[in-house]
């Protein structure tokens, strides 16, 4: 069985792009290898932060991971602060990290030109995500398409440490991509990818009344500008929505009406919220059992983060010992 590693920012709760492009897929996968599931906290302080809110968006974060339908009975759901081997490996992993690597990164050249002064964080944050992997020895990471780069150089990263240290065995695994079956979900604007920096997210937890209120002025084919007009629904975000969240006889339904003018844009808005609701309510009603008892979210990560230092602790020995530690 293969061990699955992925994480998560402690953004607060989830919302449907998060959900589509990631969650649901762990939801499966859970069943089908050995999962570990980590709030990267680390990951969230290499910009300004208030820590009162990064421990409310921890909380959050968590509780809507669990509603989603990660089960702590059989994935591991853990917090990254809460094993301090992470930013151990990180260091070690930092002295075999050419910078050439880290300063060709796509989202490190992006980010550091919109801010005026750089911290190396920034800069090495690929390096604590290869120390994430590997301290789980994972074998396959669910990725996006734009993190495929960061997990490239976590490969890297292991071929060139078991080449100095690791007496001709692999002793860090190659983590391999598992690339995420939705593609990106884009903001209700249309314009950019579904994140709540942009404004135009819908949350997963949010009640009927306020998804439609969002819904109801969302971009849709620009070209549909009178109910009579034909559209495309390939080039429609809603279309998009209807193929994550409506059954496959209803997405064709949709092409059909889109295509030929046969209803508006808000007649298949309606379909859709419809659609999403048939998902979210089961969700919504676990997050309010979830709130009730907050003492079975704080169960859940304590287990996974003893379990995580147990494994953690295993990597670490063999690294310490391999390095002269030990
Ligand atoms: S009918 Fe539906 S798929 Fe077509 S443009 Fe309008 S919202 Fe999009």
């Amino acid at each position: 069985m293969s061990r699955i590693f992925s994480g998560i920012q402690p953004s607060g709760e989830l919302h449907i792009g998060n959900y589509l492009g990631a969650v649901k897929n762990w939801v499966k996968l859970q069943h089908e290898h050995e999962t570990i599931i980590c709030i990267v906290d680390y990951h969230a302080i290499t910009g300004t932060y208030d820590p009162e809110q990064l421990r409310t968006r921890r909380a959050d974060m968590a509780l809507s991971l669990l509603a989603a339908g990660i089960d702590p009975s059989v994935a591991t759901l853990f917090v990254q602060s809460q094993v301090p081997q992470h930013t151990e490996l990180a260091w070690i992993l930092n002295t075999i990290t050419p910078l050439g690597e880290l300063e060709r990164q796509t989202q490190f050249k992006e980010k550091s030109q919109r801010q005026e002064s750089v911290n190396a964080g920034l800069l090495n944050y690929p390096v604590l995500q290869a120390a994430d992997i590997l301290l789980y020895r994972a074998n396959l990471v669910p990725v996006g398409e734009d993190q495929i780069q960061h997990l490239e150089l976590s490969r890297v990263v292991a071929r060139r440490w078991n080449a100095a240290f690791g007496r001709g065995v692999d002793f860090f695994p190659e983590p391999q991509p598992s690339l995420a079956p939705t593609r990106r979900i884009m903001g209700l604007d249309g314009q950019a990818k579904m994140s709540k920096s942009m404004n135009n997210t819908i949350g997963l937890l949010e009640p009927k009344d306020e998804i439609w209120a969002k819904l109801r002025p969302a971009v849709t084919d620009p070209k549909r500008i009178k109910k009579s007009d034909p559209g495309t629904p390939e080039v429609c975000n809603i279309y998009h929505l209807h193929k994550a969240f409506s059954p496959p006889a209803t997405v064709e339904h949709v092409a059909q009406q889109c295509s030929t003018a046969g209803w508006g844009c808000i007649d298949c808005k309606k379909v859709l919220l419809e659609s999403m609701e048939k998902e979210l309510v089961p969700i919504r009603h676990r997050a309010e059992e979830f709130r009730a008892n907050r003492s079975a979210v704080d169960a859940a990560l304590e287990a996974g983060a003893s379990r995580c230092r147990t494994l953690a602790n295993e990597t670490m020995h063999g690294v310490r010992e391999r390095m002269g530690f030990d």
